[in-house]
């Protein structure tokens, strides 16, 4: 198989820009989990930049549970991504959930986010790989690292090479986090095939005050990336308030970060 070890025995190195993503670099991709006004946007962004954010994450499509809840800025939400992206130089990753906007959507950003529900969306990840941006893979809630793999499989065979897996945890009996993060995933992945592994510690906790720990853990086991969200007012967010970061404790997280690099 084309995703597997035994296809390719290098890494493969993921080049966006002046970026390459499973190299030596951890690269940290901040934002909201929604993209919801021009003013969180840019604050966000610009408050990243300077933490040492290379990437800015933040929803404009939003895949949401309930279809009463926020459903996403969609196309204005681009452009305030794509606005932010043109002020502060970090590049933009961002959901697409349909395969009526794949086009739309690979137009604005850097990065093709695959949300974990949609991993198994055959047409999507066929519709993905015929355009020319790395995609970000996210597991699904109750896929298996068999499943993940065949999933990525899609995007490659479908022509697209550069392809990135994202732990965003799965379902378990565990009820006290929102999901539980399975970091074995990240040497497992790493041991049979050759694309980058990116962690989430957001949705992978549920928990802002666990967000730190986990993405330090992340880091340890060798991801090559964390996905993570962060609010200038958490309290206020219209999605994942909970598990989202402050301006100042995401800023205070990237400072012990960039400690455990420089010790591993
Ligand atoms: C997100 O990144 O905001 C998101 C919806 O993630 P997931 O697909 O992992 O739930
Ligand atoms: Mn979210």
């Amino acid at each position: 198989k084309l995703v597997s070890r035994e296809f390719q025995s290098e890494n493969t190195i993921v080049k966006i820009g002046d970026y390459e993503i499973g190299g030596d670099e951890i690269h940290v991709m901040a934002g909201p989990c929604s993209v919801e006004s021009r003013s969180q946007i840019l604050e966000t962004a610009h408050a990243v930049k300077e933490a040492g954010a290379t990437f800015l994450r933040g929803g404009a499509f939003k895949p949401r549970t309930s279809p009463y809840a926020f459903q996403g800025l969609e196309e204005d939400g681009l452009k305030l991504l794509a606005e932010a992206r043109e002020e502060t130089g970090l590049l933009v990753v961002t959901e697409v959930v349909d395969v009526r906007d794949v086009e739309l959507v690979a137009h604005y950003t850097d990065i093709l986010q695959i949300g974990a529900r949609n991993m198994q969306n055959f047409f999507l990840l066929k519709e993905v790989a015929k355009t020319n941006k790395p995609i970000l893979l996210k597991r699904g809630p109750s896929a298996t690292l068999e499943e993940w793999m065949m999933a990525a499989e899609y995007i490659m065979d479908g022509g697209n090479y550069q392809v990135m897996f994202c732990e965003r945890g799965i379902r378990t009996f565990e009820s006290y986090t929102r999901n539980t993060l399975d970091l074995s995933m990240v040497p497992a992945l790493q041991s049979l095939s050759h694309l980058p592994v990116i962690v989430d510690p957001s949705h992978g906790t549920g928990r802002w005050n666990l967000v730190p720990a986990m993405t330090k853990a992340a880091v340890a086991a060798g991801a090559d990336g964390i996905l993570v969200e962060v609010h200038p007012q958490p309290e206020k967010a219209v999605s994942d308030g909970k598990q989202s970061l402050t301006l100042a404790n995401f800023a205070a997280m990237m400072e012990e970060l960039a400690v455990l690099s420089q010790a591993l």
